[in-house]
């Protein structure tokens, strides 16, 4: 199974979308489909089932965003996201993370779009530049000020993750409110002015106290918890170096093969399943590599 919130369904109409004439025609497709939430969690019609709707139920008066947002196509079906401004019933939203984990892969990569773009509208309902009020466009991929007219667009936060390794051994650490035993790959948030690799260097010194000596690109994923890229990468490391943890880890520790494949068939199968996060695609990646 690939990844959860790769491989999309959506063909995102990047050509189209500009022309709104051709996004009204979408809007009033008569199989147009619209997957809800309330706040950033989706809203759960049966159970173990997401809300989607036909458009052409949906009051626009009920929904809680800047209106619906085009997400893409799927088969020539037009798909689009809103958030309802009340809950559904009696029940709780239902928990974006526990959503996805348990979704077909197509429906939550759609769901991780939307999310996306639905926490990004939350925080851009006013012009950063001055105040005044944006609106959506290209289908909401898009904002504009009414006021100035300064453009805005989705903001995405490219994340470097990666497995550090040395020899026959590697490097994982855990965070204090982790569940016991849980140790994973090192991660961080990319700065301003610094390539791939040098953020990979940067964390990985900054978090256990290693050298990065090589970094090796495995795999990407987008991660809508709101908005950030996951950038996989197996980083090899120096063996001279003592291991400190420190920013925000509470221990890091060595792992060989043996005791990788035992953390992955307890503590971390637990918190969740593989195909969820990337990290344990680094994990097996490096860990079949010595088979
Ligand atoms: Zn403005």
């Amino acid at each position: 199974m690939p990844l959860s919130f790769t491989a999309s369904p959506l063909d995102f109409s990047g050509l189209e979308r500009p022309n709104t004439d051709w996004l009204r025609a979408q809007h009033e497709h008569k199989d147009a489909q619209i997957v809800l939430f309330h706040g950033l969690d989706l809203i759960e019609a049966q159970p173990s089932t997401p809300m989607v709707a036909a458009i052409r139920f949906i009051s626009m008066d009920d929904l809680d965003s800047l209106g619906p947002i085009y997400l893409g196509q799927v088969e020539g079906t037009p798909w689009f996201a809103a958030s309802l401004a009340q809950a559904h019933g009696e029940k709780p939203a239902w928990n974006f993370r526990a959503a996805t984990m348990a979704l077909p892969h197509d429906i939550a990569a759609i769901a991780g779009r939307a999310r996306a773009l639905l926490a990004w509208h939350g925080r851009r309902r006013f012009c950063s530049n001055c105040g005044g009020h944006n609106h959506p466009k290209d289908g909401g991929l898009r904002l504009q000020c009414g006021s100035c007219e300064m453009e805005h667009f989705p903001r995405i936060d490219p994340c470097v993750i990666m497995l550090v390794h040395c020899g026959e051994r590697c490097l994982l650490g855990r965070q204090a409110n982790w569940p016991d035993g849980a140790y994973t790959t090192l991660a961080g948030f990319m700065e301003p002015g610094e390539t791939i690799e040098e953020a990979c260097a940067r964390e990985v010194y900054e978090e256990s106290n290693q050298r990065v000596i090589k970094t090796e690109y495995i795999a990407s994923q987008p991660w809508p918890f709101p908005s950030s890229l996951m950038i996989g990468l197996l980083a090899e490391i120096t063996p001279d170096q003592e291991v400190i943890a420190r920013d925000d880890l509470e221990d890091a520790r060595w792992f060989d093969r043996e005791s990788l494949r035992t953390l992955l068939d307890g503590p971390l199968k637990a918190m969740a399943p593989d195909h969820y996060s990337i990290s344990r695609l680094l994990l097996k990646t490096w860990l079949d590599r010595g088979v």
